[in-house]
């Protein structure tokens, strides 16, 4: 095997988000400013050497409010955002919060709250049970949003005639199956109104453009990721889609395919949002331990974008 050669050819950019970076600096400097335990609700991010290594600077992750013994400890909530009830419930019991949900995801929850407003229906097109889509329609009423997750829920979809109607999306969807939906929601819907700037996300749209751009010359693909994480998810069906014959997800439990690289000339290698890039680095580490590698990373566009955290923790 030692003497066998592969390309990497890494895909950038990839990796961290900014909403990502946030949400682990809050959690972080939640627990520099209150001590440690900080309850988050659900995982911070979807990555569990993320949620692991939280864990052990004395974080504790819960699903529901409930579940918190000593209410006294302050409680975050994940980047993925929630229903406008869970703040309601911290505050009945009296329970301070810190609320991590992506800026790009409050972005989504206030376009819902004003198609609302203005007296329209909205479709969010997601995916059922993801919690951003679980957040985005606890913003409203419910009946508010119709959950849309693919064409032929938009064909079996029937509307009262009278009413007036917007859609939404989750910000971490495969741009070209949602497209499609969308096309398909127009010719169905002619006067529907789209939201005023796109909700897929520009971290979801580098990382999948960028996948997309060299997809086609890996004979195999690899995205660094947890299972639960849909835009890393996403890459997998973005590799595939764009020509690669063999995409698949690197999560925590997976064994690299050796045997299968040994008919490789040329791999592609990416990661989701919320997968750190040590994820990757150990990654190519075990891959230099059976070939002789060389890497080309292949950068499409540079990030810059920051966002900061509550003023609160500072
Ligand atoms: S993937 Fe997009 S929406 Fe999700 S946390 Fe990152 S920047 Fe925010």
């Amino acid at each position: 095997m030692k003497n066998k050669e592969i390309k990497i050819l890494l895909s950038a950019p990839r990796g961290f988000c900014a909403g990502v970076e946030r949400a682990i600096e809050i959690v972080k400097k939640s627990i520099k400013k209150y001590g440690a335990p900080v309850y988050v609700r659900h995982e911070i991010v979807h990555n569990k050497y993320v949620v692991d290594s939280l864990k052990a600077i004395g974080a504790i992750f819960i699903e529901e409010l409930e579940e918190i013994k000593d209410k006294t400890r302050p409680v975050i909530f994940s980047a993925h955002g929630v229903p406008k009830a869970i703040p309601l419930q911290a505050t009945k019991y009296k329970m301070e919060y810190i609320d991590a949900t992506c800026p790009l995801v409050s972005k989504v929850h206030r376009e819902a709250e004003n198609l609302y407003k203005a007296g329209y229906h909205i479709i969010l097109i997601g995916h059922n049970n993801h919690p951003e889509v679980i957040g985005t329609m606890g913003q409203l009423p419910e009946g508010a949003i119709d959950l849309i997750q693919d064409e032929h829920d938009v064909e079996a979809y029937e509307l009262d005639q009278n009413k007036k109607i917007g859609y939404t999306t989750q910000t971490t969807l495969s741009i070209d199956d949602t497209q499609n939906i969308i096309k398909a929601l127009k010719k169905k819907f002619p006067e529907i109104k789209a939201p005023f700037k796109e909700d897929i996300c520009y971290a979801t749209t580098n990382r999948q453009t960028a996948v997309k751009n060299i997809a086609k010359q890996c004979d195999m693909f690899f995205v660094l990721g947890s299972r639960n994480s849909s835009n890393s998810v996403r890459l997998v069906e973005v590799a595939e889609q764009a020509g690669c014959a063999h995409a698949e997800l690197i999560h925590s439990e997976s064994e690299i395919p050796f045997e299968q690289l040994l008919n490789c000339k040329t791999i592609g290698i990416s990661s989701g949002a919320s997968a750190p890039e040590i994820l990757v680095e150990d990654f190519i580490n075990k891959l230099k331990n059976k070939f002789q590698i060389k890497i080309e990373e292949v950068e499409i566009i540079k990030e810059n974008i920051v966002f900061k955290v509550p003023s609160k923790l500072n």
